[in-house]
């Protein structure tokens, strides 16, 4: 790994509408074995219980990321500089087949783990994070710091069904991939199926910051409750675009209004630096219901933060920082 580390085609020199699409405009790495931080796509949507599309997001998102350019404006961290990455294409999925589909990404995740990249994805719904965390998880459970207006903790629809995208952290809970008490729920939202929605997690020990509690503490001490939640050990971050208001990210399978903004979600993921970060995702763009492709841009500019926050994870980690 002595040579250079990839960079993106800069938009001085080909024009950023230009030439072929990849996240951030990296080089194409199906290698594993030669990036530090793996740009992944997860085109796959049957998790999805009301409107689809997300199987699309990927390669709007990849579109939408050519208008990032090298360097934070906020941080001044330079991703490029810090660690290898690369787009490392899509991970197989089954378009007919839930069960199948899980199997396909957890395998293709678990190379990427083997191989030592952190992932950075982009689904798909939400189903999606839990075969990444049982390709990456098993025998040391995460926390997570977990944007959503959703706490998809939901047990099973549709007559005991388990694996839909209102239900991956109850299953990666059984199965002792998350530690519901390193982790933190920013924005939970909307109407519910019943009363007792929420008990379940919540007597797991989740910490849950609804909508209106961030609304009255604020990003500082919202930004002070998630880092005292996670803690010091590893942790990842997933991102529902559903999280943000949908007057910013209409194209999205379930929305639910009186969100925060895309500003306050990218001061809250700025509050995150120097945790111990094993990956994160952004998930639930559904382009076929974003009119305008706002939804897929404030997608992967979330996407850009994290991954500076990745970099000077990888960097601490090799000792170049
Ligand atoms: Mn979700
Ligand atoms: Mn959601």
């Amino acid at each position: 790994m002595t040579e250079p580390f990839p960079q993106p085609v800069a938009g001085t020199v080909v024009p950023r509408f230009g030439d072929i699409a990849t996240f951030m405009r990296l080089p194409v790495e199906r290698d594993p074995a030669r990036v530090e931080i793996a740009l992944a796509g997860v085109p796959w949507d049957g998790g999805t219980t009301n409107r689809p599309g997300a199987r699309h997001g990927p390669r709007q998102m990849r579109d939408m990321s050519t208008l990032m350019r090298r360097v934070h404006h906020v941080t001044g961290v330079a991703p490029y500089e810090l660690a290898r990455c690369g787009d490392v294409g899509d991970a197989p999925v089954n378009p007919a087949s839930v069960d199948d589909s899980l199997a396909r990404i957890e395998a293709w995740y678990a190379k990427l783990h083997t191989a030592g990249a952190l992932p950075l994805s982009a689904g798909g719904d939400h189903l999606v994070t839990l075969p990444i965390f049982r390709a990456i998880a098993r025998g040391r459970p995460l926390g997570m710091v977990h944007f959503d207006a959703h706490t998809d903790t939901w047990d099973t629809y549709f007559g005991g069904f388990k694996y839909t995208h209102g239900t991956p952290f109850r299953r990666a809970i059984e199965e002792g991939l998350l530690d519901p008490k390193r982790t933190v729920q920013i924005g939970i939202r909307g109407s519910l199926y019943k009363r007792d929605d929420m008990e379940w997690g919540l007597a797991q020990g989740i910490r849950v910051i609804s909508i209106e509690e961030y609304f009255d503490l604020g990003i500082e001490r919202t930004i002070a409750e998630a880092r005292r939640v996670v803690g010091t050990g590893p942790t990842y971050v997933s991102f529902d675009v559903d999280g943000l208001d949908p007057a910013f990210a209409p194209g999205t399978g379930t929305p639910e209004v009186g969100g925060y903004t895309p500003h306050e979600a990218q001061r809250m993921l700025r509050g995150l630096r120097d945790l111990d970060l094993v990956g994160g995702d952004v998930v639930e763009v559904s382009p076929p219901f974003d009119q305008s492709g706002n939804t897929a841009l404030v997608g992967v500019t979330m996407m850009w933060d994290i991954l500076c926050l990745l970099a000077e994870t990888v960097a601490r980690r090799k000792g170049r920082i």
